[in-house]
């Protein structure tokens, strides 16, 4: 779309935290650049949301050799702004919290990361992509010709977190507290680090960002430029 002759079309890995402003970020750097988005979280999300819809999550706590019939078949798509699993619209159900609690359960398994990895890496084979996730730049495009890992202060991710969910609430009722999202948000950060297959870690490469006082317009600036030199320098 608003590609220049001659320039090559890379890929951006968007890594970091939970609330850390990837998603945002990543979509507008991506309409920016006429690059395509593509959201890994919410792949993950989607798998999470078919092992509670099956009743299986105590299963594979116990017994995660049987993960296998949450595999196959799989069919995650996105469509613009929405997901897909297996043809239906999820987009608003992935978002719920009864998924963020288990998400992280069900991403430390290795055959779920093995399969996402695989489709993620089959999403990226066109290059022009914006990713976003946790293990993108280390392990789902290690060669990726930008990697960007941001962070922020927990408390001010937690009050974003509260600002979004307050935005898409009817009335506020309900709604987790300012803490409850902060610890939420510090525990599936601990998980996330520490498991022991693909956990969140900044790769050696990386430009780290700290968004806790940038405006989105500014930290979409700076991806972009990132970009736009890398477009130059690989092209
Ligand atoms: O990005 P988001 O917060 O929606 O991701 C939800 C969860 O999916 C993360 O907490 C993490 O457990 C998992 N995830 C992952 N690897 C990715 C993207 C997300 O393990 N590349």
């Amino acid at each position: 779309m608003k590609q220049e002759i001659g320039k090559k079309r890379i890929i951006i890995a968007l890594d970091g935290p939970a609330a850390s402003g990837k998603s945002t970020t990543a979509r507008r750097v991506a309409e920016r650049l006429g690059y395509t988005y593509i959201d890994t979280g919410a792949m993950y999300r989607s798998v999470t949301l078919k092992a509670l819809q099956q009743g299986v999550l105590d299963l594979l706590r116990h017994s995660p050799e049987n993960v296998s019939g949450l595999l196959h078949p799989l069919a995650i798509h996105f469509e613009g702004d929405h997901v897909f699993l297996d043809g239906r619209d999820v987009t608003a159900e992935i978002r719920e919290n009864r998924v963020s609690r288990e998400v992280s359960f069900i991403s430390s398994l290795k055959p779920v990361r093995d399969r996402l990895r695989q489709m993620q890496q089959e999403l990226g084979r066109q290059h022009g992509v914006v990713m976003d996730g946790r293990d993108i730049g280390t392990v789902v495009f290690p060669d990726a010709e930008l990697k960007i890992f941001l962070v922020a202060d927990a408390r001010e991710r937690a009050k974003r977190r509260h600002a979004e969910l307050l935005a898409t609430s009817r009335d506020g009722i309900g709604l987790p507290s300012l803490d409850a999202l902060e610890e939420e948000i510090r525990s599936r950060d601990r998980d996330d680090a520490e498991r022991e297959h693909a956990p969140l870690k900044k790769h050696a490469d990386a430009h780290e960002i700290d968004t806790t006082n940038l405006t989105i317009d500014r930290q979409v600036d700076m991806v972009c430029n990132l970009a736009l030199e890398r477009e130059q320098v690989d092209g």
